[in-house]
């Protein structure tokens, strides 16, 4: 055999590394050398990166277990000879690269970990998309509150391939361009450099060479699904709903988005919302506003039977407390402002116009410049 190197010197280090550096001194040398990366070199290179490949899992298997690197810092190669580490590193150097790191590094979201922070950044795990629906409401829904169905086109975990991208996890690589890394290094200048996303994984750091047909590799699949909103009572126009994790999962079994339920109020035949307060107008005939009478405003919990007092002036405002709308938080409802218009006929019969000739000048018709009245009629009302 060969004159065997150090163990630290295989992996580049000093004695007295720190486990972390270790595992990220091979981790280096694994995406390096590993059989799996030179698949395409010649037969020498083949050869060379896996003599590498061998010697640093081997000066691995001592170095990460504890007991055997306390005999080797102790004793050198006589401390570790024999079958223990020699089987520790073939056990390495026989898995294929993907699940060495997985195994080794917990996966790749651990990469970014390992290194004392020298590798700021490792693969993106990539959020899937916010998705956003719009349901339409009539006042009334938005009165008592109601569940919907609505029905979104949503990414899924592939169910063929459950999310991996591939029916064999053997098919899953390290990137080539960015090492598993999901970045990749450009320079900007002499001495200055910045990463990017890199193009050939989109981040992931994986590539998969004999990709799922149902999802094409990306892990995920296109559903329509149906789902049910609970909607609460005095939701307004514009207004979304946050439905967390609802929305697309995101490539490489990245998390959900979530869903935005957007409110739409639909018009109403009767009333005007502003806030919690609603506005109603109605129209009552002449001899009404000056008789008096009884309405039915149609509230949104049933008809509301409303006296119209005897002289009732047009654009007079009545305020119906509490028959508004609730409010959002549960506290209390908004008011109902009910506006009377009266209407005057525009032709009259012989008889009627008799009639109304013989009280024209009588003295109640007179208009009292000091009566209240008059300030209701010049009172502009907003809300109407
Ligand atoms: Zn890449
Ligand atoms: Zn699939």
């Amino acid at each position: 055999m060969a004159e065997k190197r150090d163990y630290y010197e295989v992996l580049g280090l000093q004695k007295g590394a720190s486990e972390s550096d270790i595992k990220g001194a091979y981790r280096k040398a694994a995406l390096k050398w590993h059989p799996d990366r030179w698949v395409s070199g010649t037969e020498e290179e083949k050869k060379t990166a896996e003599e590498k490949f061998k010697e640093a899992s081997e000066a691995y298997s001592v170095l990460s277990d504890p007991d055997k690197k306390a005999k080797y810092d102790q004793f050198g190669f006589a401390g570790v000879s024999g079958a223990a580490g020699g089987d520790w590193g073939q056990g390495f150097a026989g898995m294929d690269l993907n699940d060495l790191l997985n195994n080794i590094f917990g996966g790749f979201g651990g990469f970014g970990g390992f290194g004392g922070g020298r590798q700021s950044s490792g693969p993106r795990v990539v959020k899937g998309n916010d998705l956003q629906v719009v349901v339409r409401l009539t006042l009334e829904e938005i009165y008592t509150g109601c569940e919907k169905e609505i029905t979104i086109n949503r990414a899924v975990s592939c169910a063929q391939c459950g999310g991996k991208g591939t029916q064999n996890a053997s098919d899953i690589k390290v990137c080539p361009t960015c090492n598993g890394s999901g970045q990749i290094r450009q320079s900007a200048a002499f001495f200055f450099s910045t990463s990017a996303t890199c193009p050939n994984c989109n981040g992931t750091g994986k590539v998969v060479s004999n990709p799922c047909r149902n999802c094409r590799g990306t892990g995920v699949e296109r559903v329509r699904e149906t789902i049910k909103v609970n909607i609460p009572a005095g939701v307004s126009h514009g207004m979304s709903i946050p439905m967390r994790g609802k929305g697309d999962v995101g490539p490489n079994g990245g998390p959900a988005g979530d869903l935005y339920v957007v409110i739409e109020e639909q018009g109403h035949n009767h009333f005007r919302r502003d806030g919690e307060n609603l506005f109603y107008t109605r129209v009552i005939n002449v001899m009404d506003a000056l008789l008096g009478t009884e309405i039915e405003v149609p509230c949104l919990d049933g008809p509301y039977k409303l006296k119209i007092d005897p002289g009732t002036q047009p654009g007079t405002v009545e305020r119906l407390r509490g028959k508004g709308l609730p409010s959002l938080n549960g506290y209390g409802k908004g008011d109902l402002y009910v506006k009377i218009l009266v209407w005057l006929p525009h032709k009259l019969k012989k008889d009627e116009k008799k009639q109304l000739e013989a009280i024209r000048n009588s003295e109640s018709f007179k208009i009292d410049p000091t009566r209240e009245d008059r300030q209701i009629l010049e009172k502009e009302i907003n809300y109407f």
